[in-house]
C-alpha cells in the first residue's frame, strides 16, 4: 500500500553518505596532543611540529635527510633485502608482510644509508623507516648500519643515525638480536679511529635498538617529547610490580636522568648537528 510504505527513496539517501561531506581530508590533519587542526601544507613547512603546541610529528627516513642534508645525497645498500631465514608465520608471513612494506613503501627495508653533505661536511647518515614494519631492526637493517659505519671508518668521515624503531625484528628471531652485537663491535672500531657519532632518538626509539647504536652516541640527542625506552611501561611495571614516574621514557625524563646529552627542537636539530660535527672534527 502506497500510503503506508515508502516506494520512493528518502531524499536523505539520494546522495550516497560519503559524498554528502566536504571532502577535505588529506588537506588538514588533527594534531594528536593538542587537537588542533592545522593545515598540512603548515605542518609540512614546520618540519612537520604543530605550531600551535610544538608537538613533533613523526617523520618519514626520506623527510629526514631533506631535513638534515642539503640536495642530493648517494644512497648506499639500497638492494639488500631479508631473505626471510626462518620462514616466520604470525597472523601472516613474515614474506607477505616484506612484500607489502615494500611495495608500499618503495625501499628494501627499514633503513636508508646514505652519504651527504650536512652544511657543506660531508657525512654517512643513516635514517629509520617507522612504517616499515615498526621501524624494526633485522638482518638487513644490522648489516646496512655496519656497512655505513665500515665507510665512515674507510673515508673518515662523521656519521649520524636517526633512529625510529619498534627495536629487533621479531620475525627474524636471534639473527636479529645477533644485530645488537654486530654494530656495536663496528662502533667500537668508529671509536678506535676517532671518528665521531651522532646518534639522534625520536619519537619512538625503543627495543633493541635503544640496546644497542642508540644509545652509543658521542652524543645522543633526542626530539621533544620523543618515547625512548628498552621494555614498554607495562612489562616494566608488570615486572617490578611498582607504579612508575610520571613522564617516565619520555626524551626530558631521561635528559634529567642523565641518559641523554641534549633534547633538541626539530627547527634548530641541523644546526646543532652541525656545530657539534664542527667541534669534533676541529
Ligand atoms: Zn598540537
Amino acid at each position: 500500500m502506497a500510503w503506508f510504505k515508502r516506494e520512493r527513496k528518502p531524499i536523505d539517501q539520494a546522495t550516497p553518505p560519503d559524498e554528502r561531506r566536504v571532502r577535505t581530508e588529506g588537506l588538514w590533519t588533527k594534531c594528536e596532543n593538542c587537537r588542533a587542526i592545522v593545515w598540512k601544507k603548515d605542518l609540512e613547512a614546520n618540519h612537520y611540529v604543530c605550531p600551535k603546541c610544538q608537538h613533533h610529528f613523526r617523520m618519514n627516513a626520506k623527510q629526514r635527510l631533506e631535513l638534515l642534508l642539503e640536495g642530493r645525497w648517494i644512497e648506499h645498500d639500497a638492494g639488500l633485502a631479508s631473505s626471510d631465514p626462518l620462514h616466520f608465520v604470525d597472523t601472516k608471513p613474515y614474506a607477505a608482510r616484506l612484500k607489502d612494506a615494500r611495495k608500499k613503501l618503495g625501499m628494501n627495508d627499514a633503513i636508508l644509508t646514505v652519504e651527504g653533505l650536512l652544511n657543506g661536511r660531508p657525512v654517512i647518515c643513516c635514517s629509520m623507516e617507522f612504517n616499515f614494519i615498526g621501524g624494526s631492526m633485522g638482518a638487513v637493517v644490522g648489516e646496512k648500519v655496519t656497512r655505513a659505519i665500515e665507510r665512515s671508518i674507510e673515508k673518515r668521515l662523521p656519521l649520524v643515525i636517526v633512529s625510529c624503531s619498534g627495536g629487533a625484528r621479531m620475525m627474524e628471531g636471534a639473527i636479529s638480536l645477533m644485530q645488537l652485537a654486530k654494530v656495536s663491535a663496528a662502533l667500537a672500531r668508529l671509536d678506535e679511529v676517532r671518528l665521531p657519532f651522532v646518534s639522534i632518538l625520536t619519537d619512538p626509539t625503543t627495543g633493541g635498538v635503544t640496546a644497542s647504536y642508540a644509545m652509543l652516541g658521542d652524543l645522543n640527542i633526542a626530539e621533544p617529547g620523543a618515547l625512548i625506552g628498552f621494555a614498554g611501561p607495562r612489562v616494566i611495571e608488570q615486572t617490578i610490580r611498582q607504579k612508575l614516574p610520571e613522564g617516565f621514557q619520555t626524551a626530558e625524563f631521561l635528559l634529567e636522568h642523565g641518559f641523554l646529552d641534549a633534547v633538541v627542537h626539530r627547527k634548530d636539530l641541523k644546526t646543532y648537528l652541525a656545530a657539534s660535527l664542527d667541534f669534533f672534527m676541529a
